[in-house]
C-alpha cells in the first residue's frame, strides 16, 4: 500500500473560516495507518491560539446575517446539500476513514452513508423547528421562540470519526448555530474533508470549522473558551467528567455520550442461531471499538452449552484482513496503544480466572498492523475486570444467568454504565418486559447495533446525558425564549 498512499492527497490542515491553515505554532502530529503501521500524513495540531481563532470565526458568522438569519428553509437546504456531497464523495471518504481508523472499508461505507443521512435528516428539520403560544392568565399574549445557542464545540473520538461528527454538527447547524469541530488527533481526515465540503454545499465560511489537535490542548481550550456556548462530546467517561468540571467555569451547556459495558441477553427460548450471529456482530463489528458494543453476553444457563458451540464455530471463522479489501470483516485496532490496552485486558481475564475459549492474541496481516483476534472468554464472574471495564476491543465476556427475567435484568443492570442492551427471545412479552427493566438508552430486541438518523441515541447512568439523533437532539442545540405581550 505504501507507495500508493504516499502519493494521494490527504487532508492535513486546520480548516477555519473557509481556509486551510497551519497551526499558529507550527505544530504537527503524525497520523499512522494502523493496518500497515506506516506514517501516512503529518497533520496540523491546533493549539490554544488556533482554538481561539476558530471560535472567533464561528462567532463572527453566527452574529452575521449569513447563517442564523437566513430563512430556516435556506439553511436546511444547505445542510441537506452537505449530505448530498458526502454521498457524492462516499468512495473517497470511506477510503480515508479506513486508512485512518483501520476499520474495513465495508464498514466505513456504512458510516459515510449514516453521516450523509444525518445531514439530510436535520436539513429536513430546519424549517420545522418552532415555538408555541401559551394560554397564560391575564390580558397577555405569551409565546416562545426556539433560538440557536451560538457557537457549538463538538469533540468526537476516533472510533466513528465521520458519523459521530455528523451526529453533532448536523443538528447544530440546522438549528442555526455555528460549529468548531475537534476530531480525535488519531483520526482527523474525514472531519477536515467534511468541513471543506460544507463550503461547497454553500455554507458560509466560519459556520463549520475543524481543528484537529490533542484533546489535552485543543479539546481542553475549546471546553474552557468563554465564547463557546455548548460542548457536544462523545468519548470516554473519564474525559466526560473532566469536561463537566471544565465547563463549570463558564456554565456551558454540555451533552455527553460516554462509555458502555452493554449486556446482550440470550434467553433459552431464543432463535439461538440468530442470537449467536447477533452476539458476534454485537462485539466484533467495528473491532469492538464501539461504545455500544455488546461486550457482556448473558446467556440463560440452560442454553449456555448450545450458545458456546455456535459462538465458537463462528468466531473461529472470523479472520482479520486488509481493511481496504471490500471482503474484509475484521480490521485493525486504531493504534498500538489501543491494541496494547486490549491485550492487557485479555491478560487480566486470564489471570483473574476466566476461561479463554478462542483468540486472545495479536494477529498481524501481511506481517503488520494492530490486529487482535476475535476473543471469547467464558466463566466470567461479574467482579472480574473484563466484566466491569470497557475494553473497547474484540473481546467478549460470556456469563450465565438463572432465574429467568429477574436474573437476566439484575445481571444486565449490574454496571455503572447504561448505553445499550440486546435481548434475544421468541417470547414477545418477555422481550418487552425485559426492555422496560433495562437501564440503558437503547434496547435492541432480536437485533443489535441498529442506528438511524431518526432514532435517539445516548446514555443512562454514567454513559452520559443528552441525546444524539432524532427529534430529541434538537433540544440540545436550541434554547427557549418566552415573550410576553400586554394586550390590555
Ligand atoms: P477520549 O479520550 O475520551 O477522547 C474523546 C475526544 O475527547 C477526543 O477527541 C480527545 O482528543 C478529546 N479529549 C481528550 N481529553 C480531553 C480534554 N481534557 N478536554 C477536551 N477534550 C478531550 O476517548 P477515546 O479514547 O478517543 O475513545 C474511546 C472512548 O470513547 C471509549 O471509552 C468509548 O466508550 C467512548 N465512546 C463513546 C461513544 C458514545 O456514543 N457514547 C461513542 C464512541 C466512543 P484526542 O484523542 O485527540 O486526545
Ligand atoms: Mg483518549
Amino acid at each position: 500500500m505504501g507507495a500508493g498512499v504516499a502519493t494521494e492527497t490527504l487532508p492535513t490542515r486546520l480548516f477555519i473560516n473557509g481556509e486551510q491553515l497551519d497551526a499558529a505554532e507550527g505544530r504537527t502530529h503524525d497520523v499512522i495507518n494502523p493496518a500497515t503501521e506506516e506514517v501516512i500524513a503529518s497533520v496540523a495540531a491546533a493549539g490554544e491560539e488556533d482554538v481561539d481563532r476558530a471560535v472567533r470565526s464561528a462567532r463572527a458568522t453566527f452574529e452575521s446575517d449569513k447563517w442564523r438569519k437566513l430563512s430556516a428553509r435556506q439553511r436546511g437546504e444547505a445542510v441537506w446539500r452537505l449530505g448530498e456531497l458526502i454521498l457524492k464523495n462516499k468512495e473517497e471518504l470511506a477510503r480515508l476513514e479506513t486508512l485512518n481508523n483501520g476499520k474495513p472499508v465495508f464498514e466505513s461505507m456504512i458510516d459515510v452513508r449514516l453521516a450523509a443521512a444525518t445531514y439530510k435528516y436535520y436539513g429536513g428539520w430546519a424549517d420545522k423547528i418552532h415555538g408555541e403560544t401559551i394560554p397564560v392568565d391575564g390580558p397577555f399574549l405569551n409565546y416562545t421562540l426556539r433560538e440557536p445557542l451560538g457557537v457549538v464545540g463538538a469533540i468526537v473520538p476516533w472510533n466513528f470519526p465521520i458519523s459521530l461528527a455528523a451526529w453533532k454538527v448536523a443538528p447544530a447547524l440546522a438549528c442555526g448555530n455555528t460549529v468548531v469541530l475537534k476530531p480525535a488527533e488519531l483520526t482527523p481526515f474525514t472531519a477536515i474533508r467534511m468541513a471543506e465540503l460544507a463550503i461547497e454545499a454553500g455554507l458560509p465560511p466560519g459556520a463549520f470549522n475543524c481543528i484537529p489537535g490533542p484533546g489535552s490542548v485543543a479539546g481542553s481550550a475549546l471546553v474552557k473558551h468563554s465564547d463557546v456556548d455548548k460542548i457536544a462530546f462523545t468519548g470516554s467517561t473519564e474525559v466526560g467528567k473532566q469536561i463537566m468540571r471544565d465547563a463549570a467555569g463558564t456554565v456551558k451547556k454540555i451533552s455527553l455520550e460516554l462509555g458502555g459495558k452493554s449486556p446482550n441477553i440470550v434467553y433459552a427460548d431464543a432463535d439461538l442461531d440468530a442470537a449467536a450471529r447477533g452476539a458476534l456482530t454485537g462485539i466484533f463489528y467495528g473491532k469492538g471499538e464501539v461504545c455500544a458494543a455488546g461486550s457482556r453476553l448473558l446467556v440463560e444457563d440452560s442454553a449456555a452449552e448450545e450458545m458456546r458451540t455456535r459462538i465458537l464455530e463462528r468466531a473461529k471463522k472470523m479472520v482479520a484482513g486488509d481493511p481496504l479489501d471490500p471482503k474484509t470483516r475484521l480490521g485493525a485496532l486504531v493504534s498500538k496503544r489501543q491494541m496494547e490496552r486490549v491485550l492487557g485486558y485479555i491478560e487480566s481475564g486470564k489471570s483473574e480466572g476466566a476461561t479463554l475459549l478462542s483468540g486472545g492474541a495479536r494477529t498481524p496481516v501481511n506481517g503488520k498492523g494492530y490486529f487482535v483476534q476475535p476473543t471469547v472468554f467464558e466463566g466470567v464472574d461479574r467482579e472480574m475486570t473484563i466484566a466491569r471495564e470497557e475494553i473497547f476491543g474484540p473481546v467478549l465476556a460470556m456469563m450465565t444467568f438463572s432465574d429467568g427475567m429477574t436474573g437476566a435484568t439484575e445481571l444486565a443492570n449490574a454496571t455503572i454504565y447504561g448505553l445499550a442492551a440486546g435481548i434475544w427471545t421468541r417470547d414477545i412479552k418477555k422481550a418487552l418486559r425485559t426492555a422496560r427493566e433495562i437501564r440503558a438508552g437503547t434496547v435492541w430486541i432480536n437485533t443489535y447495533n441498529m442506528y438511524d438518523a431518526a432514532s435517539p441515541f445516548g446514555g443512562f447512568k454514567q454513559s452520559g446525558f443528552g441525546r444524539d439523533l432524532g427529534v430529541h437532539a434538537l433540544e440540545g442545540y436550541t434554547q427557549v425564549k418566552s415573550v410576553w405581550v400586554d394586550l390590555s
